[in-house]
């Protein structure tokens, strides 16, 4: 099922084509903004240069600082009456990153959701549940408009409590909903306290689940709990919000609409391209935006291109789930460690739960605190040591140094509304 099915299956050099001409487009559009207008004249690029793709690498990146030092429109590439909504990101510290749409961009934003809604088999039929935050954050809005245009009943539930997500689910026959990897479990450790059972009391049949990294293991381990099927859904405020690149029912990478955003993979440290395949940060530019396109954003998630032709006959090339961040990495006693690598081990150790923490102390003490599942302990103090064991040393093969396992009982380490905080750093370093 295709939303919009030429485009989506567009061949190659006619997609080439449509991204070098909105790429001009939005090059000369950006000479209007004083941020890019100066940036071009310090590198000496002129719009009309702009001949083909390879030409993109004469462009300057744009960073997460960039933004923040254009706060709060800076960055505006259409007058103030063209813009119809704002968002911002979940940034925690200092200014937030403020991103504008004019009224095509709610439209586009809309229409790309409303693709990653077909491609996952969901119909007018589906009832949708929308179980992210309303407000600032574009995963409840932007995706909201998105299944509204697709046509499905939508319910624009909110976080709220889980008493209520049930109530609405089962009074209104809930079948597809949008929650973050940490609240999918939260949400399955309730209906198991409950007693529901999601495959016999729900009509849930699929979850758009993103906002946050997590592992394939995670997937496997919210499907089976569940009873559902689950997409990776991936997006970021600067690039519209959710809808930039999403998993088709074939579930084996991304698709990211190339048609709006050009997809390059560069080595974080020395801003070079890498080789298809590679992973690396991802860098977007948005070609099909108004009020506030951007070039060659940093993103500083991590993933790879996935190449070759995907079975569902869409030709918008695939990315990797994202594994992380450049910036998330951690060096405990010297040695790089990025949190996933820490998520694939639990989540691969049944008696072991859904949610955990790594937190670091003192001088370089790292211990991941990490949740039993519901049937993982039997009450026998003896097991529970074995299986503490069992965790640091399968964390050790995986890191090379051995942090302390702190096992606690499942639902006792706090769940937040929004996304996970899963790092806890309170190094004296
Ligand atoms: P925000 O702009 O606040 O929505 O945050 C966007 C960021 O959330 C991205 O840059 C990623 O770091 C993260 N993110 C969103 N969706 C996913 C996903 N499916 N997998 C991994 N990380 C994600
Ligand atoms: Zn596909």
């Amino acid at each position: 099922m295709f939303w919009q099915q030429e485009i989506e299956t567009l061949d190659r050099p006619a997609l080439d084509a449509l991204q070098l001409k909105r790429l001009r487009e939005t090059v000369g559009k950006l000479e209007r903004v004083p941020f890019y207008r100066g940036k071009f004249l310090e590198n000496g690029i002129k719009p009309e240069e702009i001949k083909s793709m390879a030409d993109l690498r004469r462009l300057p990146f744009t960073t997460a600082e960039d933004l923040r030092a254009n706060y709060p429109d800076g960055m505006l590439a259409v007058s103030r009456e063209e813009v119809l909504r704002l968002h911002t990101s979940s940034g925690t510290t200092g200014k937030p990153k403020a991103l504008f749409f004019s009224r095509r961009d709610v439209d586009t934003a809309a229409e790309l959701i409303a693709r990653a809604f077909c491609m996952t088999g969901v119909t007018r039929r589906d009832v949708f549940q929308n179980m992210m935050s309303y407000g600032l954050f574009t995963g409840g809005l932007v995706m909201h408009y998105g299944a509204e245009k697709m046509g499905c009943l939508v319910i624009p539930a909110g976080p709220g409590t889980s008493e209520r997500q049930l109530l609405l689910m089962q009074d209104f026959g809930t079948t597809v909903i949008h929650v973050t990897p940490s609240y999918a479990f939260y949400f399955a450790d309730f209906l198991e306290k409950k007693g529901v059972d999601p495959r016999k009391d729900l009509s849930l049949r699929k979850a758009f689940v993103g906002a946050e990294p997590y592992t394939e293991e995670t997937r496997n381990k919210i499907e089976a709990a569940l009873g559902i099927e689950v997409y990776n859904s991936y997006g970021l405020t600067e690039m519209n919000g959710p809808g930039v690149a999403f998993e088709c029912e074939g579930k084996c990478g991304l698709h990211l609409w190339e048609d709006n955003f050009v997809l390059e993979i560069i080595n974080p440290a020395t801003g070079e391209p890498l080789s298809e395949g590679k992973t690396g940060e991802l860098v977007l530019t948005s070609i099909n935006r108004e009020a506030m396109p951007l070039l060659r954003y940093r993103t500083r998630d991590l993933s790879s291109v996935i190449s070759g032709p995907c079975a569902c006959g869409r030709t918008h090339r695939r990315i990797h789930r994202i594994t992380g961040r450049s910036d998330d990495m951690l060096i405990v006693r010297g040695v790089n460690i990025f949190p996933q690598q820490i998520e694939r081990v639990l989540m691969s150790i049944p008696q072991i739960g859904r949610n955990y923490v790594i937190q670091l102390e003192g001088l370089d003490e790292m211990t991941v605190k990490v949740e039993l599942s519901p049937a993982g302990f039997d009450g026998q103090v003896g097991h529970l040591e074995q299986l503490q064991n069992l965790v640091a040393e399968k964390l050790r093969a995986e890191l090379w140094i051995r942090p302390h396992v702190d096992l606690v009982a499942c639902g006792s380490l706090p769940v937040s509304e929004g996304k996970a905080k899963r790092v806890i750093d309170k190094r004296t370093l």
